[in-house]
């Protein structure tokens, strides 16, 4: 397998291959990383995949990214064990609304979101490379609900991995908190800290940037500025385009989006040649994104809670991927603007960004009435129960005027029992949670409060890493 390398897209950190990028997170200078570029497979390649289990199709996409870092049997390894602990078979099955509607769950993983696809390939590979220089990684996350449970899950109880997650204390809901504070093992520490999920996030920006604590450990990211979350969530666009037809018929996606880190992946998909007509990026009311693309206008404003929380978000990180891939790959221009972005908290995008993103995005926004409405329409029309996040998706598809030909798949993000309140809001109807986490209530929290200081965190980290 020939060797892949990740470069930057702030133009001046060195350039890492896979496992160097898998561990590091973050570049150095501040970008992200991305692949040199991008592989390619042919129609007659794609229409190969057909009716292969998840895991074989899974390693098929992901062998040209990990290059020469894992043999081929090894990522088969991997990838068998990641996807043999969803609950169900096809690990993210397909389910039709209507003539021209779809859903393509993503919730089946041991947490009940989409972030177990990725996190539970992630925590596997952080085992796999550390454990051949002998290294150790200690991981400091910020989570508004699902990244926080799923990286957790994904590490709990490895060897050379430490994490200290953080969640705002108060804001996230009580399966979500339980899901990350009733996991006993020694090397998961979780901090609810006074503060926002904004204030969590940017602390852990500065222990990124904290000489004194990067001196002394090697600090990991799980969220999705790390490009290995990417890889893995490129998989479910193949699965799903394969079973509606892929490649001979082209199809639509329509992704939930917060960090922009679930939809760049179908655009990952649609570089490496899957035949998709549009993506389009539903927002709820924290529509930076949506005005980014119909307008061109990237400016943040305050944010507003909503029904689908892990959407409240104002910068979204992977949205750099994007202007870099689009916009002539040029990191010294983009190191630029990415620093008057962070002076003026708002920028323009260039004509060449506009036009390279609107050949393949669409976008809309839902407000909290459009969101109950979806999960109204999914539940007595189709028999379906979708979480807010979903519903949001949903909207954004069925107004986006794709031809009625083309398939549109929704991209299912939470399972409902995930946000029962919400999901009771709009139907009448509590979902249960799934018999897996049953014990979820029963079990015994733990967790430290923290003051919303930096000074509190960061003391507490340097404490308690071993
Ligand atoms: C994280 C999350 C999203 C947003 O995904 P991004 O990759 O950040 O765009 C949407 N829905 C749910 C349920 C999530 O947990």
């Amino acid at each position: 397998m020939r060797a892949m390398k990740y470069v930057s897209t702030r133009g001046e950190a060195p350039s890492l291959d896979f496992a160097g990028v898998t561990l590091a997170g973050l570049a150095s200078d501040g970008g992200l990383y991305v692949p040199e570029s991008w592989p390619q497979f042919s129609p007659q390649e794609i229409a190969a995949m057909r009716g292969l289990p998840y895991a074989e199709l899974a390693a098929r996409v992901m062998e040209p990214f990990v290059g020469d870092c894992l043999t081929p049997e090894c990522l088969r390894e991997l990838t068998a064990k990641a996807y043999g602990r969803f609950a169900h078979k096809a690990v993210t099955p397909l389910v039709q609304l209507d003539e021209q509607h779809w859903v393509l769950e993503l919730f089946h993983g041991p947490t009940l979101a989409f972030k177990d696809v990725a996190l539970q390939m992630l925590g596997l590979l952080f085992e796999e490379f550390l454990s051949r220089e002998e290294g150790s990684l200690t991981i400091v996350g910020a989570t508004s609900g699902d990244t926080g449970s799923a990286a957790i899950d994904a590490v709990a109880g490895l060897e050379n991995v430490e994490i200290f997650m953080l969640h705002p204390k108060g804001r996230v809901s009580d399966v979500q908190r339980r899901q990350m504070t009733t996991v006993r093992a020694p090397n998961v520490h979780n901090i609810a800290i006074d503060g926002s999920f904004d204030d969590a996030q940017a602390m852990v920006k500065r222990i990124f940037a904290d000489a004194d604590v990067t001196a002394k450990y090697r600090i990991g990211a799980v969220n999705s500025i790390n490009w290995a979350r990417l890889m893995a969530q490129v998989v479910y666009y193949f699965a799903a385009a394969l079973q509606l037809g892929g490649p001979e018929r082209k199809l639509a996606f329509s992704v939930p989006t917060g960090n922009f880190g679930d939809v760049f992946a179908g655009h990952v998909a649609a570089r490496m040649g899957l035949p998709i007509e549009k993506l389009i990026v539903a927002t709820n009311v924290n529509d930076i994104l949506h005005r980014a693309l119909a307008e061109g206008d990237y400016s943040t404003g305050t944010v507003t809670p909503t029904a689908a929380p892990s959407m409240d978000i104002q910068v979204s990180s992977n949205f750099e991927r994007l202007l870099f891939d689009v916009g002539g790959r040029d990191g010294v221009a983009l190191a630029q603007q990415m620093r008057d972005f962070d002076a003026a908290k708002a920028m323009r995008l260039t004509n060449s960004q506009r036009e390279g993103a609107s050949a393949m995005f669409a976008s809309a926004r839902a407000d909290e009435h459009d969101t109950l409405q979806a999960m109204r329409w999914a539940c007595e029309e189709c028999g379906e129960m979708l979480d807010p996040h979903t519903a949001i998706g949903l909207h954004a598809a069925r107004k986006a005027g794709i031809d009625p030909t083309t398939p549109v798949v929704t991209l299912a993000t939470a399972h409902p029992a995930k946000f029962p309140d919400a999901v009771e809001r709009a139907t009448g109807l509590r979902p249960g949670l799934p018999s897996r986490v049953g014990d979820l209530f029963a079990r015994e929290e733990s967790y430290i409060e923290l003051p919303g200081t930096y000074e509190a965190v960061r003391n507490h980290i340097m404490e308690r890493a071993s």
